[in-house]
Formats: structure tokens, sequence, C-alpha cells
């Protein structure tokens, strides 16, 4: 019969193993614990010279190496072990309630030690402790199979792997304590309303109280002298330390809920944390050791991770913080390379497709250069030779076109749509909101007729508020292929809209064309050529996962002469000063932006906000001038007279909600004034700063956040200070996430669970192998990639359907 001093002292030895022996499982180290120990050990009886070899071998651990530490606790634990032998063997640690049976199998022992894993889709019922009504329950969390269960990750951990003695507790923290029971009872609290648990343990440094409300059932199973191990945060009651309810379990079992990093899940009613806790154990150790690795052993060692195996369990039941990482990061890897697999094959797929070349000669693109206003930059240069390639290639383009704001991206476009039409194909623009697919369509008109010699005409403009009579007229044109160029919003996808040749599609992407709609417009039409276009830069690691399967253009250099725009953050209660600072560049003739975020879920309630503060402003800060107003509650003709007319400088302010995307582009106006600042992504921000700045006057932009909140200034400060609207974005991504970049549906990316989009490294390393497997065997053929095809097929099947 094992003692709780010595069944608490080989826990610390056990955690010490774990520590890799660096003397921290008790708090002060084993020499300190030394003392304690000995009056705890002389109490329950053990052998005195046993406990005094002990004892000095705990005083010495600390001055001794890493090999000569293992060696001397091994020693001392068989001095504990030879004195009083465990009763029990401790490998047997199940073999209870909760004992896994696939249906039909054969006992676990006898299974062969590969082969597919036993019943991953066996139903849950298959564990003994889990009956149908218990099945039931574990559905609604979408759990129906062993498989599902495996795969159900804890949300979070606790840490409970800090072991402290009873003396060395401090009020606030979360611990274990390895203690015995020397008092338990119930009684009633609160009239009798409540049963209160009350215990006192103890660990020969000293006793702590311990409660429990409403579980009466404790006092049951815990009598005087176990010995537990109980974890939890230190309370404080009449100024002596307590436990309230802390989690707690036997010290001769396996530790599930104590001593411990603790997984946390995501529970529904009916199911308790510890009951769910056990049943995942279960499952775990007898079928996670048994997972096949679908990584190629060679792939898997070079990249120094850890066995699928290994990293399900660990993800489950950490050893240590660093298994937990070890097996987060292999798991994330998996999940990388599966998607950057999927967006390989898609990119495969695609260049098997053929179109009809679309070219145009050199003496083309000299006219087209004469006709424009200024030289092209280098960049454009450079991404226009990428497109006239791509698009006489005779497969489809796939390009992503990526500048910051201002970098002149719409050149570019109109070159390519040039080059479309010049070789007799048809091309779309589409925008996200009717204002930009409207500047879209004025921009062209003024550039493409000139530049390309394609006539005003044969650009026309299909938006929601189009008339029907128009509407038939331009669909009809498109079909019969008399009209060249259409510009309109997404929703021209979902239009009954028919091309006769449609040789190239532009996305003026703000993140919410998915894959999806790019495959539906490819079925548009003989393959088209499809060139994305985005608004703001985004970072790499997305380009790279969200827009892995387009090649990529970026312009990497702004038009001469630009001015950096000054951005300064104001505390609200500078916001008069901005107010001042606007009345005098509106004094010396140039116009200013007022945005205000969306601040309610409807746009009615921000249509509202919008419309008070136009009139407060008309009123009482720039009663000389007039202020205008946009929002996206009005109608498409009010939004586009508003604009006109600041267009022209007969509204001086425009005041303008978030949902309206200022896409004008006004040279005359100067300042951005952006309220609720700190509502906003940075990309959104920069995105915004850059309406000013397009013309000859220095340009400003005042950023006023909705409080004096230091970590949002902190954040805006990052628009002081840099003008890159790449470096914003990544700033953006590693601060706010990926939901900054991405709608709320990307396809293949809402199932990441461990890889993270930041994690560029991560991205890198899992695009390099997915190119490197996809270049040496494209189906995955091979023997030493079966598992890793069959695990794309599931993968891509979870993921409804296709990539794209
Ligand atoms: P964005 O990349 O943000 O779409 P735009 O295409 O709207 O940028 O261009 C921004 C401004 O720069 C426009 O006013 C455009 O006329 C001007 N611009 C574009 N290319 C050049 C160039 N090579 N030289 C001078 N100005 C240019
Ligand atoms: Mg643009």
């Amino acid at each position: 019969m094992t003692t709780p001093a010595v069944e608490k002292l080989l826990k610390y030895f056990d955690l010490e193993a774990q520590r890799a022996f660096d003397n921290r499982a008790v708090m002060g180290g084993f020499e300190r614990a030394a003392e304690p120990w000995t009056a705890e050990a002389r109490q329950s009886g053990l052998a005195e010279d046993v406990i005094r070899q002990v004892a000095d071998g705990l005083r010495a651990y600390a001055g001794l190496g890493p090999e000569a530490r293992r060696a001397t606790l091994a020693a001392l634990r068989a001095q504990l072990l030879g004195e009083t032998p465990p009763e029990e063997p401790t490998e047997d640690i199940d073999g209870e309630t909760f004992e896994p049976e696939a249906e039909g199998a054969s006992p676990a022992s006898a299974a062969p030690p590969t082969g597919p894993p036993p019943g991953l889709a066996a139903p849950l019922t298959t564990i003994s402790g889990i009956g149908p009504k218990s099945a039931k329950t574990l559905e609604r969390l979408g759990l129906h199979t062993l498989g599902d269960l495996l795969w159900y990750l804890p949300r979070r951990y606790v840490d409970y792997s800090q072991l402290k003695t009873i003396n060395r507790l401090w009020y606030g923290e979360e611990v274990t304590v390895l203690a015995t029971v020397e008092e338990i009872k119930v009684r009633p609290a609160r009239g009798g309303q409540l049963k209160l648990v009350e215990a006192v343990v103890g660990d020969g440094t000293g006793s702590l109280r311990v409660t429990w409300f409403n579980q009466p059932w404790i006092a049951n199973s815990l009598r005087v002298g176990d010995a537990v191990a109980l974890s939890g945060r230190i309370d404080q009651y009449l100024g002596r330390l307590t436990m309230n309810a802390p989690e707690w379990e036997p010290l001769e079992r396996q530790q599930l809920h104590t001593s411990r990093i603790v997984p946390v899940y995501a529970l529904t009613a009916g199911v308790t944390a510890r009951w769910l806790r056990r049943v995942i154990d279960s499952v775990v150790r007898r079928l996670a050791p048994r997972l096949p690795d679908p990584l190629p052993e060679d792939l898997r060692q070079r990249h120094g991770l850890v066995t699928r195996a290994e990293a399900v369990q660990q993800i489950h039941f950490p050893a240590t913080w660093d298994d937990l990482r070890r097996a987060q990061e292999r798991l994330a890897f998996d999940e990388m390379l599966l998607l950057q697999l999927a967006v390989m094959r898609q990119r495969r797929d695609w260049s098997d497709l053929r179109r009809p070349p679309l070219s145009v000669d050199d003496g083309w693109l000299e006219r087209f250069r004469a006709g424009l206003p200024y030289p092209l930059t280098t960049a454009q240069e450079a991404a226009i030779a990428d497109l006239r390639q791509d698009l006489a290639s005779g497969k489809p383009m796939n390009r992503l076109l990526q500048g910051d704001v201002g970098s002149g991206k719409t050149i570019v476009a109109a070159a390519a749509i040039g080059v479309t039409v010049a070789a007799g194909a048809q091309a779309a623009v589409l925008a996200p909101t009717s204002i930009l697919a409207e500047q879209h369509f004025h921009t062209l008109r003024e550039i493409l007729p000139t530049a390309t010699g394609i006539p005003a005409e044969g650009i026309r403009l299909l938006i929601g508020a189009t008339p029907e009579a128009e509407k038939a007229e331009i669909r009809q044109a498109l079909e019969s292929g008399a009209l060249p160029v259409v510009v309109g919003t997404h929703a021209l996808l979902e239009d009954p809209v028919q091309f006769a040749r449609l040789g190239l599609a532009v996305i003026d992407e703000q993140h919410r064309f998915g894959v999806e709609q790019r495959a539906a417009l490819r079925a548009k039409g003989d393959n088209p050529n499809l060139l994305v276009v985005t608004a703001t830069p985004i970072p790499r690691s997305l380009a790279l996962t969200v827009f892995g399967d387009l090649d990529l253009t970026i312009l990497d250099e702004m038009p001469p002469g630009r001015q950096p725009i000054e951005t300064r953050v104001l505390f609200p209660v500078e916001r008069s000063r901005g107010y001042a600072f606007v009345e005098g560049q509106l004094e010396a003739g140039r116009q200013a932006y007022f945005i205000y975020p969306l601040v309610e879920e409807s746009d009615k309630v921000a249509a509202r906000a919008a419309v008070e503060e136009q009139q407060r402003l008309q009123r009482e800060e720039f009663p000389r001038y007039t202020v205008g107003l946009l929002h996206g509650r009005m109608t498409q003709d009010e939004k586009e007279r508003t604009m006109a007319a600041f267009r022209r400088g007969e509204i001086h302010v425009l005041v303008s909600t978030s949902v309206v995307e200022v896409g004008v582009d006004v040279p005359n106006a100067t300042v951005m004034f952006i309220e609720g600042a700190n509502r906003f992504g940075l990309a959104q921000l920069h995105q915004f700063r850059g309406r000013v700045g397009r013309g000859a006057h220095r340009s400003y932009c005042l950023l006023v956040p909705d409080s004096d909140d230091a970590a949002e200034n902190e954040r805006l400060k990052a628009m002081e200070e840099t003008s890159d609207g790449f470096r914003l974005a990544e700033l953006d991504l590693e601060q706010r996430g990926p939901g900054e970049f991405l709608g709320t549906r990307q396809s293949g990316l809402g199932d990441l669970r461990m890889a993270r989009l930041t994690d560029v490294r991560l991205i890198e390393r899992a695009r390099r192998e997915a190119t490197r497997l996809i270049e040496t065997d494209p189906e995955l053929a091979r023997p030493e990639h079966q598992a890793l095809a069959r695990e794309l097929q599931a993968w891509l099947r979870s993921e409804k359907g296709e990539m794209s």
C-alpha cells in the first residue's frame, strides 16, 4: 500500500521527467521539498531509512547534471516502491467504463499494429460509456463517429501542470495541489437550498480548505485518507487560502483533469467537461496511435514534424507546452499542405484548358502609349507585358494584379481590355458596388477611346439602376457581339447576360469575389481570360492562399510626382482643431471628405446618423460652405448627382458612410477626415486615404478614433508612420486576422482550424512541398502518396465540392 506521501513524490518525479529534469516540478526545487516531505512521510509511517535516503537525494538533486538527475530520480523511485510496492501495476489505467470497442472487432491487442485504424467510422455508441442517449446529445456538437471525437479539438488549455505544496500557494494562482483528505462533510447552505461540500486537505506543509457547491456526491467519492490531486484557482476566504470547486481526481488513476495541461472542449447541455474529457481520452488512447500518416516519411522528417499519431495525442492531452506546439505545427502543416495541393490541382486543371489566343502587334502597343497623357511607369510596362503574353498564349489567363492605392492599376487593366477588343473579343469589367462600377465606366470612357480607338459608345454601364429598356438593349448588343466593353457590378454574372465572344473579365476585387464566382465566370464563355485587380494590397501569405490559384503581378512603383499624404491621429478632444484645419483648406479652395463608420448593423440607422452629422457640420462647423451627403440608402440617381456636384466643386465637403466606397477621383479634394477611425482596418483606412493626394495640392488625412484608447491609437499610429499599403496590410492581418481581407465565405479557408493565415513561413513551406508533389506525382498515384491522396479527396469533399 503506497502512502499519499509516496504517491505525491512519484507524481512530482513524473512531472520532473516531463520537464526534462529542470528541477522545477516543485516550486523552489526538490531541495526545498525535502523537509516538508520528510515530515509528511514520517506521519504516514514510512520506514525511517527510506525517508532519510530519499530526503538526501532530494537535497542533492539541484547540484546534479541532467543525466545524474534522471538516474537519481530512478533510484529514489525504486527506493520508494521497493519499500512499499504499489498494490496495482501502474499501467492499469484504463479498463473501467470508457473502453471503446470497435463493433465486432477483435480486442485491441489482437489488431495488427499497422493497417487502417479500427472503427474511425464506428458510431459513438461503440464506446461502452456512451449509450444512445449520450450519443444523441453529442450529435448536437456535430459528433457522430469515433473519428469525429478524435478530431474534436480543444478550444483552449488550462495549465494545471504547476504542482505546488500548500505552504507555497499564492492567492489568485492556478495550480495543482497533491494532498490527503483530512476532513470532508456536506452541509446545507442558503437555508437548505444548496448543499455545500467542505473538505480540508493537507500535504505535510499545511492544510487547505476546499469547497464545492451542489455536488454532494463528491462527499461519497472522497474519503478521509484519500490522496487527491486538486486543480484550480487559489481563493481567499476570511483571510485564509481556499480552493472553490476545484477539478479533482484520485491520485492513483491516470490524471486527466488535474496535474497537467488540461484540454478544454466546447460543451453543450448535458455534456460535462469531465465526462467528455474521459470519453475523448479513451478514444484518443485507442485510435490515435494507429492513425496512418498521410505525409511521406522523408517529407515529414525533412520538416522535423511529429507523426500524425503523436500530433493527435498531444493536441488533446499535451505532456508539455512544447509538445502542444509541435502538435499544432504538424496539424497546421497538414491543413496548409492540403489547401495548397487543392489550389495547385486547380491551377493545373486550368492550365489544361485552351482558348483562342488574343494578340496584337507592337505597333498597337505604341499607339496605346501615344494615346496616354503620361508615360507608363516601368512597373506598368512590365505588367502590361505579362498580360499581353498571357492573352496571346492560347490558355486562359488567371492573373492577380496587385498594387498600392494610386499605383496606376487602371491603365494596366485598360491595356488588357484594349488588346482583347483589338483581337476581336469582348471584355467585361466587374466592380463590387455600383458606385465603383460607375467610376470605372467614366475612367474607361476617358482612357479607351484615345488610347485604343474603342469608341465611347462601345463602352456601356449595366448596373441595377440602369433602366430596363437600356438593360435589354445592352444585353442584346452583348449577345450579338456589337458591344465590345461592358462595365457592371458582380451581379452581371448572375444576370442572364450572354456574350458573343467574352475574351476577358476584369474583376475589381474587394476581397469579396470568391473562388466560386471565378468559376461561375469561367462558365460564361469560351474560358475567358481572368484579371483580378485588388483594390488594396493584400499580404503575401494571403495572396498565396486565397489567390493561390492565380499568377501574380505586382505594381511596386508609384507614378512620379506623388506627394506623401500627411497623416495625423487626433484625440477626440482635438476634433475642433481638425475642423479648423479643414476650414483653412476650404478657404484655399480645396475640398474635403468626411467618413463615418457603419456603426449599426442596418444602413438605415447609419444613414440617419450620417444625415444628422451632415446637418450639424453644415450648420455649426462649415456654414459658409456646402456640405453634401452620400449614403447607402440614397437612390442611384441621388448618389450620382451628389458625386457629380462634388466633382464640379459645387459641394465642398462630402460626408459619406463607409458603406459607400468613395471611389471617386477628385483631384481638388485634399482632406480625408475619418471619424471612428479605430473601427476600420488599416488597409481600409489606407484605401480611404488614397482618395486624396490625387492632384497637385498637398493633401492630409485626419483620423479621429471614438475614444482615447491607447491601444487603438497605437494601431492607428501605423498610418502616420507609413504610406506603404503592403506594410499596413501585413499589420492588419497580424492584428485583426484575415476577416479584414476575406468575405465571410471564402471557400477553402473557412475550415482552417490550426493553420494561421499570418504564418508566411508555414504557408511557403507547404506551398513548396505541394509544388514538388504535384510536379513529381501529379495524381498522387505513387504508393507513398496514397494516404495523402485519400486525405485530399476527403478534404475536398468536406469543402463541399470543388475549390472552385
Ligand atoms: P489605382 O492603382 O489605385 O487604381 P489608378 O489607376 O486610379 O490607381 O491611378 C491613380 C492615378 O494615377 C490616376 O489619376 C491616374 O491617372 C494616375 N496615373 C496612372 N499611371 C500613371 C503614370 N504612369 N504617370 C502618371 N500618372 C499616372
Ligand atoms: Mg483603382
